[in-house]
């Protein structure tokens, strides 16, 4: 079976003002460096396009990588507050969200364009986090796989068996957003194996084993080691959670946990 690396990462959302985004990122970097095994999990955070610049700043020279919350997909031009993967670059992104279900279904954005956000992110060399979940609507309807499988499909249309390599999936059940209704370990877990099993089917079973799916939806400290616990869980997209750095911090020892503790407390926040 393919050692996948667990990779938490932190969407910030529209939360935090400058100063707090500061201490946040600060307080993180220093908690993360006397974590001894933290090296085995890959961590992001992915602040508010304005404070970018000031997150990777403070966050340079550390093993917690920066991404933004969403892109556009043309390069430069008429296109009144977008934000071009250039741009992310030029202020030290390394990744990219795209697809998030509030971008989904509050701002309207469709599988095209989150597949041409997809594409561009990875032409211009940003690692994208590609969000795919269904309605609580859909779950009840039981169309979850039908819904998962039209996301993967039309979300990583022309993207390449290689391009793979630098993609992340988070399937994110939009019931479970923000609501504190985390889905149980097996309901992740089966919703996690059938994207594996569709992304076998459109490359071929050794990317559906080397691509990390995060599971995103209500993860907290207290739930995060089950979570990714099971087989098929490879980490966490973490909304409300990721901006109390105890609850972060006690989300990423989670991800170490089933590989054995990383010794240096932050479970307990200290
Ligand atoms: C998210 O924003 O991607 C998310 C999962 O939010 P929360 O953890 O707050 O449910």
């Amino acid at each position: 079976m393919a050692m996948r690396k667990k990779f938490v990462a932190g969407n910030w959302k529209m939360n935090l003002n400058k100063q707090e985004s500061e201490v946040l990122a600060a307080v993180l970097k220093e908690k993360m460096g006397v974590c001894e095994n933290a090296d085995r999990v890959d961590v992001a955070v992915c602040p508010p396009f304005v404070y970018l610049p000031i997150a990777a700043k403070i966050l340079s020279g550390s093993s917690i990588g920066v991404g933004a919350q969403d892109v556009y997909f043309e390069g430069n031009g008429a296109f009144t507050g977008e934000v071009s993967v250039e741009m992310l670059k030029d202020v030290g992104c390394r990744f990219v969200i795209v697809g998030h279900s509030e971008r989904r279904h509050v701002i309207g954005e469709t599988d095209e364009l989150i597949n041409q956000k997809l594409k561009a992110a990875l032409e211009g060399g940003i690692e994208p986090i590609l969000c795919i979940g269904e309605l609580l609507e859909e779950r009840e309807k039981g169309q979850t796989e039908a819904v998962i499988e039209r996301h993967l499909r039309e979300g990583l249309k022309e993207v390449s068996k290689e391009q793979m390599a630098k993609v992340t999936i988070a399937y994110e059940p939009v019931w479970a957003i923000g609501t504190g209704k985390t889905a149980t370990p097996d309901q992740a877990q089966e919703a996690h194996a059938f994207a594996r099993k569709i992304l076998a089917d459109i490359y071929d079973e050794s990317v559906a084993q080397a691509t990390r799916i995060q599971y995103g939806g209500s993860v907290k400290p207290n739930n995060a080691a089950e979570l990714m616990g099971q087989p098929d869980v490879d980490g966490a997209l973490v909304g409300g959670a990721s901006l109390k750095v105890d609850d972060f911090m006690g989300i990423i020892q989670g991800g170490l946990s089933p590989q054995g503790s990383c010794g240096c407390g932050c479970k307990s926040g200290s």
